[in-house]
């Protein structure tokens, strides 16, 4: 793949334009100023909001503690300065490769010398088929964590389909707020796809204790109005048996907006196609964040990564390739999430086969689980223990071997 698009092409960027309005986007425009990029800058985007952090949308703002003004990720000073043209609410609908043009809906075009697509992704939706009401939500944007909160507050009851991130999030909130929730999720254990089953269990048996009423192996076969109410809803699973709430809200994965990507003919394999330092296959053209495909060093394989540690990092090393700074991105896969009284931190890789090591006590929400393979860290999930996962992710980029026998003896300090 061709990877410096400044030597490829033989000349330094005038007009770089940004798809999306996201963290990634953010990152993007801000690097590119600070690396001293003094062309026109234009990011086009279909929020009318200057980019923003999503970690607090299912928790800080949905409880009504946070806002536009907490989440901003450049305060509006430091954006003013950054001289970016925004073009808000707008939408680029093609890319025209040949030309280098990019049209938009609202008819507007632009001629990029470089173009970065960090266009995220949309809430993947129920099918029309299963759902009969309009009492559904759905949470990936700040306006629609700013409503779904509002009504959140004045409910007694909710109803969650999905048990993954957002699903356990809002519930966590919700119990908070003192709403009810019930959880209904269609594989037999919670995150299945991001945690192993030992903290999966952890997690049902957190969200149980703080009274949340969590299905699994549950099908969703309709949701209707409620036959009484039809201001409320009711979910019928497919062993019969129904829950009845005030609203639903369905947090059931996301799906990347790879389709202006694909329609410009770009490589698309579960994401844009993206080598190390964020290039597609046209070399003026980079993808980042959470509708990118990269190489992960230390997952030694593709992985189009759906956080937040990723939209920055991998942002910030796109945009220095964009001027023709080379820097591999190569961190370790890192996220976290909020839940009642435990923080919960994945760093790595998970491996079915690894060896565990526990350091401290699940049962007492204070734990680190260590995941090795031949002697080396590939993995760590840290309940409560940030300091653990910090020291971790040191030996895990120092590719340090590292004794069993220690990291379990909590008399030992790991440090
Ligand atoms: P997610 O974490 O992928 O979880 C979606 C869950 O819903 C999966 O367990 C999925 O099961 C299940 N599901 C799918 N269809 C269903 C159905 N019809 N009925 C019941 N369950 C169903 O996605 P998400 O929670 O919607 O989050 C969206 C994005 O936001 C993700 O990228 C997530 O990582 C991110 N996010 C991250 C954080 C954090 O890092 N703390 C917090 C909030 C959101 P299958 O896997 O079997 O389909």
């Amino acid at each position: 793949m061709t990877l410096d698009a400044t030597q490829e092409t033989g000349d330094a960027p005038q007009t770089i334009v940004v798809i999306g309005g996201g963290q990634a986007a953010g990152w993007i425009v801000k690097t590119l100023r600070k690396e001293g990029f003094e062309g026109r800058l234009v990011m086009i985007a279909d929020e009318i909001h200057p980019p923003y952090e999503r970690p607090p949308l299912s928790k800080a703002v949905l409880a009504g503690e946070a806002d536009i003004d907490t989440v901003r990720i450049v305060k509006p000073d430091d954006f003013a300065a950054l001289n970016v043209e925004t073009w808000q609410p707008d939408c680029a609908t093609s890319i025209d490769r040949e030309a280098r043009v990019v049209r938009t809906r609202s008819s507007r075009e632009i001629t990029y010398d470089r173009l970065v697509i960090a266009t995220g992704g949309a809430a993947r939706r129920l099918p029309d088929a299963l759902v009969k009401t309009s009492h559904i939500t759905y949470l990936r944007t700040l306006d629609e964590a700013v409503a779904l909160g509002e009504r959140l507050r004045q409910s007694q009851r909710v109803l969650v389909i999905g048990g993954g991130w957002i699903g356990l999030e809002v519930a966590a909130t919700a119990r908070k707020l003192g709403v009810e929730a019930a959880v209904v999720e269609g594989a037999p254990r919670l995150c299945v796809r991001s945690l192993p089953p030992a903290v999966s269990d952890f997690l049902l048996e957190l969200h149980r204790a703080n009274g949340v009423d969590v299905r699994l192996s549950a099908a969703l076969v309709s949701l209707d109005d409620h036959p009484d109410d039809a201001n409320r809803v009711r979910a019928t699973l497919a062993d019969g048996s129904t829950l009845d709430a005030d609203f639903a809200v369905a947090g059931i994965g996301l799906a990347p907006h790879t389709a202006i990507a694909e329609a410009a003919g770009l490589p698309v394999a579960d994401g844009i196609v993206v080598d190390e330092f964020g290039a597609t296959a046209d070399p003026r053209i980079f993808a980042c964040g959470d509708v990118a495909n990269h190489p992960n060093a230390w997952l030694k394989r593709r992985v189009r990564l759906e956080s937040w540690a990723n939209a920055q990092n991998q942002a910030i090393a796109a945009a220095k390739a964009v001027l023709g700074v080379k820097e591999a991105y190569a961190d370790i896969p890192w996220f976290w999430s909020d839940q009642y009284d435990v923080n919960l931190q994945i760093l790595g890789d998970i491996p079915m086969d690894a060896e565990l090591a526990v350091r401290g006590s699940v049962q007492q929400k204070s734990a680190t689980l260590f995941y090795l393979q031949d002697g080396n860290l590939r993995g760590a999930i840290a309940i409560n223990t940030p300091r653990d996962l910090k020291i971790a992710r040191k030996w895990m980029n120092q590719g340090r071997a590292v004794d069993l026998a220690t990291l379990t003896d909590a008399g030992k300090a790991l440090a």
